[in-house]
């Protein structure tokens, strides 16, 4: 029997440099780890790619604000996104930059491929032009004349250009829908079938008279569209058709973005990828957006909040719990300090971080052999979690882990070891490091910090979900300080 390991290929929204990264992109970013961590504790081989956009003309525009070398702005805010993913302990396997040639290459080759299928053609462009969107505006979609996101009016643009035959691929993309259905995300999946039923008009993929950007190959007076560009780095991170992490992780199991680019990516992309003549990626994920204090963030507001200064302030660990926990994944969420800090003490310190030490200082006291017959039998739970991770439903991931460590503490306090000795006590200790060990495998994903310092105090190297059955306890624990500590 031949077995073939699993592959699992997820990737964050690429990050538009005009903007440093900020609790939102971070949310992405944590949201994306947690899922591709979970793979691979289901032992599944996992490529997880993040990384910037950094052509177009709003990144010039920043740059020239800022009285910046373009090239010197994209190195600088590039780095800061990546020290930032470090920080929060993604785990990402690769982080790309559009700027970078190995993406430049294959973006020129696949123009040219585009074009020999004739789905290129020169033209005039004449419309309404939004920076902040990079994108030409209809009527309908304004409000009051102005970008409904950047509340700016676009500027009348009227222009030569390169068009790609979009409209060609009205039929082939509603038939792809139809035939995949999971591939839309679940939310905004009617709006967009129905958008692509009214018609799809050709989009202009070249800007004259730009020089910051990829040089379109057939074309030295133009560059290409900084959506066309970037699009591409999902397959241009794996290499050439003909490479072999090509071959192993395409097509995409999972895109994550946000709403204001699910168009591109649910629309665009396919499109293009049917031009290309390569799979489309199996899923598109809308995540939502957070406010902040129930304000939206954005810089004109003065709200943007550094994550690496909340994680400094209260730990990586409580700042991914807290995000991951607090929204439901593909809603629009809200940042809180204050409810970050109730989430702590509650759930981290009252529930888990007590657990752990109560536990173990129960254990140091014990002499006697730590075994046993499980009470409880866990494996339903467990895949209550798993079928949560694999609808995407995180926040409930950990409502129903919690839900094991809540019953955990309830079991102590019904048993009162304290008042246990010999071969009772190690029975019920037993079910406490058992239940402990689960626990820290299935935390892996979302605060791997603190389920590998359980793993420390468990005498254990962290583990996998296959290992997540009531067996033999084979550790030898360790007391540690508490895992989390009580904010005032
Ligand atoms: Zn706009």
């Amino acid at each position: 029997m031949v077995f073939k390991i699993k592959k699992f290929y997820i990737t964050t929204p690429l990050y538009y440099l005009n903007n440093k990264p900020h609790i939102g992109t971070a949310y992405a970013t944590i949201s994306a780890d947690v899922i591709a961590r979970w793979h691979r504790i289901n032992n599944e081989k996992v490529f997880f790619l993040t990384g910037t956009d950094e052509h177009g003309e709003k990144v010039k525009r920043a740059a020239d604000e800022k009285g910046q070398n373009v090239k010197e702005f994209v190195d600088n805010l590039s780095l800061e996104f990546k020290k930032t993913w470090d920080y929060l302990n993604i785990s990402y396997d690769d982080f790309i930059r559009t700027t970078e040639n190995r993406h430049k290459e294959i973006v020129k080759k696949f123009i040219e491929i585009v074009e020999k299928n004739g789905d290129i053609y020169k033209g005039k462009y004449e419309g309404k032009y939004c920076i902040g969107c990079e994108n030409y505006k209809t009527d309908s979609e304004l409000i009051d004349g102005k970008c409904s996101d950047h509340k700016k009016s676009p500027e009348i643009r009227k222009e030569d250009t390169y068009f790609f035959r979009l409209s060609k691929y009205q039929n082939k993309i509603l038939d792809f829908y139809k035939n995949n259905p999971d591939f839309l995300s679940p939310n905004q999946a009617n709006e967009i079938k129905n958008r692509v039923k009214e018609g799809l008009k050709d989009v202009s993929i070249t800007r004259i008279n730009v020089d910051w950007g990829i040089p379109f190959p057939s074309d030295k007076n133009h560059v290409i569209y900084v959506w066309f560009d970037a699009l591409i780095n999902y397959v241009s991170a794996l290499g050439d058709k003909n490479c072999s992490k090509f071959k192993d992780f395409w097509p995409a199991d999972l895109h994550i973005i946000g709403k204001e680019i699910n168009w591109f990516h649910s629309v665009l992309w396919p499109a293009i990828l049917f031009s290309i003549g390569i799979e489309p990626p199996k899923k598109i994920y809308v995540n939502g957006w957070l406010l902040s204090e129930n304000n939206k963030i954005s810089k004109s507001l003065g709200n943007i909040i550094n994550p690496i200064d909340i994680a400094n302030k209260y730990s990586v660990d409580s700042l991914r719990y807290y995000l991951i926990k607090e929204t439901p994944f593909g809603l629009d969420g809200n940042f809180s300090e204050n409810k970050l800090i109730q989430r702590i003490n509650g759930e981290l310190v009252s529930d888990l971080g007590n657990l752990v030490y109560r536990a173990f200082s129960l254990i140091e006291k014990f002499d006697g052999e730590i075994k046993g017959e499980p009470s409880e039998n866990l494996e339903n739970q467990i895949k209550i979690i798993s079928e949560n991770m694999e609808k995407l439903q995180l926040s409930y991931a950990l409502q129903n882990i919690w839900k094991i460590i809540r019953n955990t503490n309830k079991y102590i306090n019904e048993k009162e070891p304290w008042k246990l000795s010999g071969e009772n006590l190690g029975n019920v200790l037993y079910n406490l490091v058992e239940r402990i060990r689960i626990i820290a495998i299935l935390l892996s994903p979302f605060i791997p910090k603190t389920s590998e310092e359980i793993f420390n105090q468990l005498g254990l190297k962290p583990q996998k979900i296959n290992e997540c059955k009531m067996g033999e306890f084979k550790g030898k624990i360790k007391k540690g300080s508490y895992l989390f500590n009580k904010i005032d």
